[in-house]
């Protein structure tokens, strides 16, 4: 990421954050404030709740791996065969830098995008620790987003009519049509906006805390990626799988 669009984004997230305090103050919704439900005695005991409250499609379970280790291993087991040593060296690597902000993660492997299989999630322990996930109930909505990313892993991105699979994925990165971060931001959108919609059709009762917080991040990736298209800088195919987010989480995008 360049300092341009670092600063692009860090300015578009003020601005998420102000536009959505001023929303909620406003609403002055009735939340209870719950205590802290959410602990590091038995991490996984917990994720196995929630698990079972979520009720994923796309997902065979969650893993508690706070020092990577069960990742690493998955991550060799997949590419072993395929790849160099220093190519699965460097996913490795990268497996621990795409992931800030998320406690919870699929392992993306571009390989096997679309091979129908259901994936594991990964869950760290800034999961427990965050003062946004108050309760096993909130492990379940970040259940939910995984669920979404494990699905475009399964069964490909998904462009509302039509699936992409890895392979297609990487032809349109090699020729430009599609830049990794643009549409990992629009996948991002995609999760929160299905995790949003279980919240706001009350299927899902998280905290505020945890509502507030997807909420925000909703805002600021949809303003990143209404920004880029106002200024005419989104790519066509980039666009399309924006649209398609749109058209699958209708009622979302209308109130956010
Ligand atoms: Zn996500």
């Amino acid at each position: 990421m360049n300092k341009l669009r670092k600063f692009i984004i860090g300015a578009l997230l003020t601005i998420a954050l102000i536009g959505i305090g001023t929303k909620v103050a406003n609403k002055k919704e009735e939340y209870k404030q719950p205590t802290k439900e959410v602990s590091l005695d038995n991490p996984q005991e917990q994720l196995d709740k929630a698990y079972q409250i979520s009720k994923p499609s796309n997902i065979t379970e969650i893993i508690y791996d706070p020092e990577f280790n069960e990742t690493d291993r998955y991550i060799r087991g997949k590419m072993r065969n395929y790849f160099p040593e220093e190519d699965i060296l460097k996913a490795i690597q990268n497996a621990r830098k795409v992931s800030p902000g998320h406690n919870m993660g699929v392992q993306g492997i571009f390989r096997y995008m679309g091979d129908g299989e259901k994936r594991p999630v990964f869950a760290r322990k800034e999961l427990l620790t965050s003062p946004n996930v108050m309760t096993i109930e909130d492990i379940a909505s970040a259940t939910d987003h995984e669920d979404v990313h494990a699905g475009e892993e399964r069964y490909g991105l998904d462009f509302y009519d039509h699936r992409k699979k890895g392979e297609e994925f990487l032809t349109l990165l090699k020729s430009g049509k599609i830049r990794t971060e643009m549409m990992l931001a629009i996948g991002e959108l995609g999760a929160h906006a299905y995790q949003l919609n279980k919240i706001q059709r009350g299927e899902r009762k998280t905290s505020r805390q945890l509502k507030e917080h997807v909420e925000r991040w909703f805002v600021y990736l949809k303003g990143m990626v209404e920004t880029e298209k106002a200024q005419g800088i989104l790519q066509p195919v980039e666009q399309e799988f924006y649209e398609a987010k749109r058209k699958r989480y209708d009622s979302v995008f209308k109130k956010l």
